[in-house]
């Protein structure tokens, strides 16, 4: 066997080539607080990885994170009542509540493969679903706002519809879609309401300026959310909620084989892996210990002052408009009268990584604590890069890809 270090050496010698996700200067997959909270959530990660949350018998202790976990996150998104479950990421907890919308619609419509109605800004991971689970997905254009536009889902809306969708805040330009009234919308057809707080979940409940903002469970029609603890719950990656107001609704979710139907006895999975690691619930769960509340706040307060800050600063530099009113840690800019393309392969060569979309063509930013103090270079390279493409009238053939 080779010693550790000698793995170490050659491990970091692959990862020389990967962002450097500590400096600020990565604006999407990254959501990290500081080297502090870092090192609980990692040492946690590390001494529960081989646990096996399959098992509640052989590792009750993960099975007593989970239900902290639910329950911190059923207080903070509108229920403490709620049910649910602990899933690996967004896409499972996404793919989950669509799953039990649709065996609902079976059990109680009789509607074997219907539609999902989604805002034309909704994560991937609802057609990811409609995919696997046999249903299609219709997406809806967006208001001028860039948030869901309630009178044309309406219309989206037919008789074989089995879910509709909003998301708090959305991937693609950080608003928050009118969840009260997309819950209304749902509870006049009689559909059960998913929002997707993947995002959101764990920033906005602690921000004081939306303490008005109802997008969470206690909308009337709001029947589940997805809310990710590995991103703005600073877990180590590969966990995510999924909750439900109503438990018969959410009986729908699991899977069960009968004891007759194979040779090991009856076989019930909450999710849709058989064995889950016990790592990153473990890490989720010390990150909540560690912050409670107020540590929570502290961030997202940080959190917000960079977005506050770039957005404010990109809007001042001429040539440049946020899309719409995001509220939170996430926005999205285009150039006018420029290449929006080209403005970030200008702000690429500066050493930024650029979040690229196409429509309408737009850099992408989520922002984090670490944010915050890089915010005169960022500006800077900006505006620069923006001088940069005025005068050489390049434009880019860069493509939006998120990947
Ligand atoms: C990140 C995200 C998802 C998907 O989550 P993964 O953890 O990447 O699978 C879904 N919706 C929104 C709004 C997201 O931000």
């Amino acid at each position: 066997m080779r010693p550790l270090d000698e793995v170490v050496n050659k491990w970091r010698r692959i990862a020389s080539g990967d962002v450097d996700w500590r400096n600020g200067r990565t604006t999407r997959y990254i959501y990290f607080a500081d080297d502090e909270l870092e090192e609980i959530a990692r040492q946690a990660y590390g001494e529960f990885m081989s646990h096996n949350a399959l098992s509640a018998t052989a590792f009750p202790s993960v099975a007593e994170f989970e239900a902290q976990l639910l329950r911190f996150a059923g207080r903070l998104l509108g229920n403490a009542e709620a049910v649910g479950s602990v899933s690996s990421g967004g896409t499972e907890s996404i793919i989950l509540a669509v799953k039990t919308a649709r065996d609902w619609a079976r059990k109680t419509r009789a509607i074997e493969n219907g539609s999902i109605v989604l805002p034309y800004s909704a994560h991937p991971a609802f057609d990811k679903a409609a995919h696997l689970l046999g249903l299609r997905a219709e997406r809806v254009p967006l208001t001028a706002g860039f948030r869901a536009d309630v009178a044309s889902m309406t219309d989206a809306v037919k008789d074989d519809c089995i879910l509709v969708v909003g998301s708090a805040m959305c991937w693609p330009f950080g608003t928050i879609d009118p969840i009260v009234e997309l819950g209304r919308l749902a509870l006049d057809a009689d559909v059960p309401l998913h929002v997707d707080a993947c995002a959101g979940g764990f920033l906005l409940p602690f921000v004081d300026e939306l303490s008005e903002c109802r997008w969470g469970l206690e909308v009337p029609g709001v029947a589940s959310i997805s809310a990710d603890l590995h991103k703005y719950g600073y877990a180590g990656k590969g966990v995510s909620t999924i909750l439900y107001n109503d438990v018969e609704y959410a009986s729908f979710q699991p899977f069960s084989l009968p004891s007759s139907g194979w040779p090991g006895g009856a076989y019930r999975t909450p999710t849709l892996a058989g064995t889950r690691p016990g790592g990153p619930i473990a890490s989720a769960w010390a990150v909540v210990e560690a912050l409670e509340h107020d540590g929570f706040r502290a961030l997202a307060a940080k959190t917000m002052a960079a977005s506050r800050a770039w957005q404010r600063g990109i809007g001042e530099i001429g040539g440049l408009e946020i899309l719409g009113q995001p509220p939170g840690s996430i926005f999205a800019y285009r150039a006018t009268g420029l290449d929006t393309m080209a403005v970030g392969d200008e702000l690429q060569a500066r050493g930024w990584q650029v979040g690229r979309q196409q429509a309408p063509r737009s850099i992408q930013i989520a922002v984090n604590p670490p944010h915050l103090a890089v915010t005169d270079d960022y500006l800077r390279d900006l505006a620069e890069s923006v001088a940069a493409v005025r005068s050489s009238g390049a434009v880019s053939s860069t493509s939006a890809t998120y990947a």
